[in-house]
């Protein structure tokens, strides 16, 4: 059975005796997936390394009761930011307004709301919102057209604000107290959403359903809510069905569905940061990790399509760099495919004193003028050219191209690249069929240092 639990609050203290055991019963109890939000950057950590180890997403943020100090706060950005990076973390959240607690001014909690928005726009995430005493505030302040999912958990709004909110297209999220004897309003309102708007969570271990009430809530009882949807959208269909439905929602929420699946653009890789341009290559290299994965290290990076340059830009400009050694473009496709984008990236991380690698197959003057690939070299401070065979017959045979004499266009870019004075090496794949001694004898005749991969 496939089931979401779509906002659970894994990191807290509550489950530190037997997580196991809890995931373990979720599992059995039909819930294949859970999104386990956090509220600053302590619980972000944590959420992302349970998250990682028990194959479940996270999410990382400020709640508005835990805004960070100001002395501390770019820091603190910082180290969201760095979370966002981790490969099972696929959205920002959870941020918000809270005029119920009010810990922390409204002004002070408007602003933090506001670089969540900008943060989730410009990165692609979608964006977890709570809402407590707030909602018309939150409606107001989110934009009228934003390019990312927006998840309102545990929706407390009306019945205006919530067809407001179905009408943009946000998600809303419903938990336990839909169980509750006295709760016909909330009933109401919830038989009135769309069926592909309505996601359930349990916001463990908060808020637990019937018949748990008082009790530590858990990711299984998911299920009891589910069944509550159920008796209110039609008593004939099965809980796998309801559970499926609202399974497929929150996939579509977290844009881990096929429909709308989200791939990587940046990921961490050793101590340094990568950049996924494009999942398009001229090659076919026997070795190629696209023949067997869809991303590498748990991140997803298979492009459904060429992300927008403006995304990209973006999601450049707002990630850590200066937290990492160096900037490789490399991905998990051919990024010289995208050259001017290319250029225009690598100009902008020059500029921001971060230093830049291309990783490339070396095929680009097969489209591009000698000029244009002398000042795509000229971008980066090292480029490593994937040279992978001793000759022309066994570069054909180990990387099949649509490009037609590949060896030759390899050959002279790597002239090209010599002529430019940027710090240059070859590579080639150890066990794939590559004559490795004569690769070597070859790199020493180009005077090129070679990396044996
Ligand atoms: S050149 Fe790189 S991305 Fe393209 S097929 Fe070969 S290994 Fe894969």
């Amino acid at each position: 059975m496939l089931g979401f639990d779509s906002h659970c609050h894994l990191h807290f203290h509550h489950f530190d005796s037997d997580l196991t055991t809890v995931i373990d019963d979720s599992r059995k109890a039909g819930i294949s997936h859970i999104l386990i939000p956090s509220v600053d950057v302590n619980t972000a950590e944590v959420s992302a390394d349970i998250a990682e180890r028990y194959n479940l997403f996270s999410a990382a943020a400020f709640h508005p009761e835990h805004l960070p100090e100001k002395s501390t706060e770019e820091v603190e950005w910082t180290s969201i930011k760095q979370v966002l990076l981790r490969p099972n973390t696929v959205a920002v959240g959870e941020t918000g307004l809270d005029f119920h607690h009010e810990t922390f001014k409204p002004e002070e909690q408007l602003r933090w709301f506001q670089r969540h928005i900008e943060l989730a726009e410009a990165t692609g995430y979608s964006l977890i919102v709570h809402s407590r005493g707030a909602e018309a505030e939150v409606l107001q302040h989110l934009p009228e057209s934003l390019s990312v999912p927006v998840i309102l958990h545990c929706w407390g709004g009306d019945e205006t604000q919530t067809d407001t909110a179905v009408s943009r297209g946000f998600y809303i999220g419903v938990d336990g107290p839909l169980t509750y004897k006295k709760n016909n309003r909330l009933r109401e309102l919830i038989q009135g959403i769309p069926r592909n708007r309505l996601l359930v969570e349990t916001d463990s271990p908060f808020l637990p359903p019937e018949p748990f009430r008082g009790r530590r809530n858990e990711p299984s009882y998911t299920r009891f809510i589910t069944m509550k949807i159920r008796e209110l959208w039609n008593n004939n269909l099965s809980i796998e069905r309801v559970s499926f439905t609202l399974w497929e929602n929150a996939m579509r929420a977290y844009r881990l569905h096929p429909e709308n699946r989200r791939a990587d653009i940046v990921y961490k890789y050793g101590d340094s940061l990568y950049v996924n341009l494009t999942s398009r290559c001229q090659n076919n290299c026997s070795f190629c990790i696209r023949r067997s994965a869809d991303g590498i290290s748990s991140y997803y990076l298979k492009h459904s399509e060429d992300p927008a340059e403006n995304l990209v830009l973006s999601t450049i400009d707002a990630a850590p760099m200066k937290e990492f050694k160096e900037l490789v473009f490399c991905g998990f496709g051919e990024p010289t495919l995208r050259s001017d984008l290319l250029m225009k990236s690598a100009r902008c991380a020059s500029a921001r004193g971060v230093e830049t690698r291309l990783n490339t197959n070396g095929l680009c003057t097969s489209f591009m003028s000698d000029e244009k690939v002398v000042e795509l070299l000229n971008c980066f401070h090292k480029v490593s050219i994937s040279l992978n065979a001793s000759g022309a017959r066994e570069y054909n045979r180990i990387c099949p191209s649509t490009v037609v004499d590949p060896w030759d266009h390899l050959m002279k870019f790597i002239k090209l690249a010599k002529g430019t004075g940027v710090n240059i090496q070859v590579s080639v794949v150890n066990h794939s069929g590559a004559d490795i001694p004569r690769v070597k004898a070859l790199a020493a005749r180009l005077q090129i240092p070679l990396r044996i991969r």
